[in-house]
């Protein structure tokens, strides 16, 4: 399902961060959403997944509204976050801090389903189930958080950040892991400090600028575009 972001405004108390944003996530894309830091990308992805309500513009998944929508029914129409942060239950174990992925599902057979894509995706997470969530590494985690997110069977995963603060190995996993998501239908619209390694992966990309949309195109395009080199890309 086609997600769209029409003129979004969204801000903090009397500041506006976000100064009428468009984007458009087709379905089975892979999109970047680039720009500097403070220039709105956790902002837009906050709002479209109902975190953070718009002052205005429009959302659709599918071409129903989402704007206004509560966050976790929004979660149940197919629209789930990885925040930053991970955000796990630390005193959970790994296998409950998936259950709760699945919180909004009736579907006992998909959601062992998921489970299993889960642990096909990230054989370490089968191997810790009954570990706790905050002995994990922060590979580990970061995994989970993804698995987690996995287990709601989303249509469009929001990822915010995947790879902060991982080493350069665990960076790859993960982003393999997206694609290998991806190539299972579910679009991704990814937020990535990583400039160069999201343009690889990514189908097209957008690049926010101070609460609006500067840049957008295909990723390969973005990739060979000088402005888009200079300021993200360290060449
Ligand atoms: P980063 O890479 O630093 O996460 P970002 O592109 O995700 O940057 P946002 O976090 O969306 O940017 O921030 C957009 C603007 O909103 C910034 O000016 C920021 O200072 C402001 N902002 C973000 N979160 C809050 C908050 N909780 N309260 C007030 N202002 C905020």
């Amino acid at each position: 399902m086609r997600l769209t972001v029409e003129g979004l405004r969204a801000g903090y108390g009397a500041v506006e961060a976000l100064h009428g944003v468009d984007l458009r996530v087709e379905p089975g894309e892979i999109v970047a959403l680039l720009g500097a830091n403070g220039a709105g990308k956790t902002t837009t992805l906050r709002a479209i997944s109902g975190l953070l309500r718009p002052t205005a513009g429009a959302i659709r998944l599918g071409g129903e509204p989402l704007a206004g929508v509560p966050a976790h029914a929004i979660v149940a129409r197919g629209v789930v976050q990885v925040p930053e942060g991970r955000r796990l239950f630390a005193t959970l174990t790994v296998r409950e801090n998936l259950g709760l992925g699945a919180f909004a599902r009736r579907d006992a057979a998909g959601v062992e389903a998921s489970r299993a894509f889960v642990h096909r995706l990230f054989p370490v997470l089968a191997a810790r189930e009954r570990q706790l969530a905050g002995t994990l590494s922060g590979g580990e985690q970061q995994m989970l958080a993804v698995g987690r997110a996995l287990m709601a069977d989303p249509k469009v995963l929001l990822l915010d950040e995947p790879s902060l603060g991982l080493a350069p190995i665990l960076v790859r996993t993960i982003l393999a892991a997206i694609r290998e998501v991806n190539a299972a239908g579910v679009s991704v619209l990814l937020v990535e400090q990583n400039a160069r390694a999201a343009l690889r992966l990514a189908h097209r990309a957008y690049v926010l600028v101070t609460g609006t949309v500067a840049l957008e195109g295909p990723a390969k395009e973005l990739l060979e575009d000088p402005g888009v080199k200079r300021a993200y890309l360290g060449s």
